[in-house]
């Protein structure tokens, strides 16, 4: 399959093989192409990494027919939001309506004419391309340019399910700058702003695994979630991460603890997914941060959970 980087990619799904071929000469030279004779097939192709961008699809079929494919797309969460077209012979407007129903965004009869199935593959993906822009812009935080809360929730949950089916260790931190209110007092707002955005760039260069991820996840409290982090490389890293923040010296003239702008982190190790739950184990990092404050701040408290 040539594969060209930067295209959208369509899957064409239809058992006749004569009718993939004229798509191709139709589509062939603005997408990527990838093709499914058969229903479950097109199934697996619409889950693969990278998803197709569009699905255009015959209705009848052997097996599972063009409906049923698309009914089970709209109930998985991973399929769902991938637009299908059919196209198909039955001309019957009853036939339309209900392709429409079970959530195709365009239903296109047979025979078809080339400029108008191309113009309208064009539209549904220049739509497809504006809402995956607006799905992650909502998942940044404006400010600091790096996954919000909300992305988080999604993340944690894929990464709690991933740990506890291949049994391995997951560690979590919640950091938060220290007397950051008189930071504000002191410099301003605009300040406290700059402040949080070179705090987010420099959490993010200090993680060097692609599975950590940094999230905002509220004023000026920061989580990164380590998958497959064993509790001595999840203390090291907070460690690591506090001495980066410290050794950026921005000036701080209003804090108690330092010169300078300093962290304190809660930072907490599963090492038995089963007998953990998702929302204690981020609860007890936010306790261990309290305790990290509370013990001085500039400061790392970790535990390992479950404990016995
Ligand atoms: P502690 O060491 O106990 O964490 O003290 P603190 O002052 O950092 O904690 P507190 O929760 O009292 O204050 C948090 C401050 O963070 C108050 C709020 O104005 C500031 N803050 C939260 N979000 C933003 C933001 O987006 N921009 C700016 N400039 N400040 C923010
Ligand atoms: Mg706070
Ligand atoms: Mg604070």
């Amino acid at each position: 399959m040539n594969h060209l980087p930067s295209h959208q990619t369509v899957l064409i799904v239809d058992d006749e093989p004569i009718n993939i071929k004229a798509l191709q000469s139709v589509l062939g030279d603005e997408y990527n192409l990838v093709f499914a004779t058969d229903g479950e097939k097109a199934l697996s192709m619409a889950q693969a990494d990278p998803q197709p961008d569009l699905i255009l699809m015959d209705i009848v079929m052997p097996g599972l027919d063009g409906y049923q494919v698309c009914e089970h797309l709209k109930a998985n969460a991973k399929t769902k939001h991938i637009p299908v077209v059919f196209l198909t012979g039955k001309w019957e407007t009853s036939e339309e309506a209900k392709g429409l129903e079970l959530g195709a965004v365009d239903y296109i009869r047979k025979p078809f004419s080339p400029p108008i199935i191309r113009a309208r593959i064009r539209n549904h993906l220049e739509l497809k391309k504006t809402r995956d822009m607006l799905e992650n812009l909502s998942a940044l935080d404006g400010l600091t340019n790096i996954p919000n809360r909300r992305r988080f929730d999604q993340v944690y949950a894929h990464e709690w399910s991933r740990a506890a089916r291949n049994n391995t260790e997951l560690s979590l931190l919640f950091i938060d700058i220290d007397h950051f209110k008189n930071y504000n007092d002191l410099y301003g707002h605009l300040a406290g702003d700059d402040c949080l955005k070179t705090v987010a760039r420099a959490l993010q260069s200090a993680l060097r695994r692609t599975a950590d991820f940094l999230v905002r996840f509220g004023g000026e409290e920061f989580v990164i979630l380590l998958p497959d982090t064993n509790a001595q490389g999840c203390h090291h890293l907070a460690e690591k991460i506090r001495t980066t923040i410290q050794d950026l010296h921005i000036e701080h003239q209003a804090s108690p603890v330092a010169r300078y702008v300093t962290i304190s982190i809660g930072a907490v190790t599963c090492i038995d997914i089963a007998h953990c739950d998702r929302a204690m184990l981020l609860d007890h990092a936010d306790r261990l941060l309290y305790q990290a404050k509370h013990e001085g701040r500039n400061r790392v408290c970790s535990a390992v959970l479950p404990a016995d």
